[in-house]
């Protein structure tokens, strides 16, 4: 079952281009890595992917269900409500964590269950401290972001990313931010979701942990998929600009 479609995304910021004709297709289940250089247009696919950003050309449709489209030359969301059905389908943890500064650790993670879900207390406040303790933070409810590590605050980004309970899970370079010996523990937690068949699509410069995960690894260069395939395709590629890539970082 495919769970997200993109057919043929064009998107131009001032003129410049930066993905350009891009297809891809998400199955139920599946695991999907994204990686390539800086600047290659990474976070902006996965923004129009999400409806954060409108996409120039093509159709981005999740179960078949159209979220993002053009008509007329002009960019196109469904309205209000069958908007907010569709974008209840997924989850989005950034590099930034982009938690609520101002909000405990608990109201961060329940506010758009409680508000936006309007699911009731006691069931998402059972839930919350069930994912809390998964996470390792069952002692942190009650705190703050800012005394939390970057380790704990991404966590605490995939917790209130899994309230949602969405059909599919984007990461754009979860461990970016974060110190060396903090990654691996967000890549436990994301190997841990992979063992329980969350869809995932994930962009990461971590290229051991795309190998090891993912079903599908897409390459993207200055704005195009420059190979895609199997882990083994792709790490195999004779393609210059991945030997290249792969090269500069080992
Ligand atoms: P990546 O995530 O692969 O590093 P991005 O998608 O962030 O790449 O960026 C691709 C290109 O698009 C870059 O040249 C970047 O400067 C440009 N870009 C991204 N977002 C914007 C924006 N909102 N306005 C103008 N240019 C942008
Ligand atoms: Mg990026």
């Amino acid at each position: 079952m495919k769970l997200l479609e993109m057919n043929h995304i064009k998107k131009a910021f001032n003129g410049v281009q930066v993905i350009k004709d891009i297809s891809l297709s998400v199955e139920k289940g599946e695991i999907l890595a994204i990686i390539g250089p800086s600047g290659s247009g990474k976070s902006t696919l996965l923004r129009c992917a999400t409806m954060l950003e409108t996409i120039d050309d093509g159709e981005i449709q999740y179960l078949g269900r159209r979220a993002a489209w053009v008509e007329g030359g002009k960019p196109v969301f469904p309205k209000k409500e069958e908007r907010k059905e569709i974008q209840s389908y997924f989850g989005l943890v950034f590099q930034n964590f982009n938690l609520f500064p101002h909000f405990s650790v608990m109201k961060n993670i329940t506010d758009a269950p409680l508000k936006v879900q309007r699911r009731g207390k006691e069931e998402v406040f059972e839930e919350a401290r069930r994912l809390l303790k998964k996470m390792g933070l069952e002692d942190k409810e009650n705190a703050y972001p800012y005394q939390l590590s970057g380790g704990q605050q991404q966590r605490v980004s995939i917790a209130r990313a899994l309230m949602m309970h969405p059909n599919i899970l984007f990461f754009d370079e979860p461990t970016s931010a974060l110190d060396p010996e903090l990654t691996g523990e967000i890549l436990k937690v994301i190997k841990d979701l992979a063992a329980e068949h969350m869809t995932m699509v994930i962009v990461t410069h971590e290229m051991s942990f795309a190998r090891k995960v993912a079903d599908h690894i897409i390459f993207m260069d200055k704005g195009v998929i420059a190979e895609e395939g199997t882990p083994e395709d792709v790490f195999g590629s004779k393609n210059e600009r991945i030997r290249e890539f792969l090269g500069k970082l080992t």
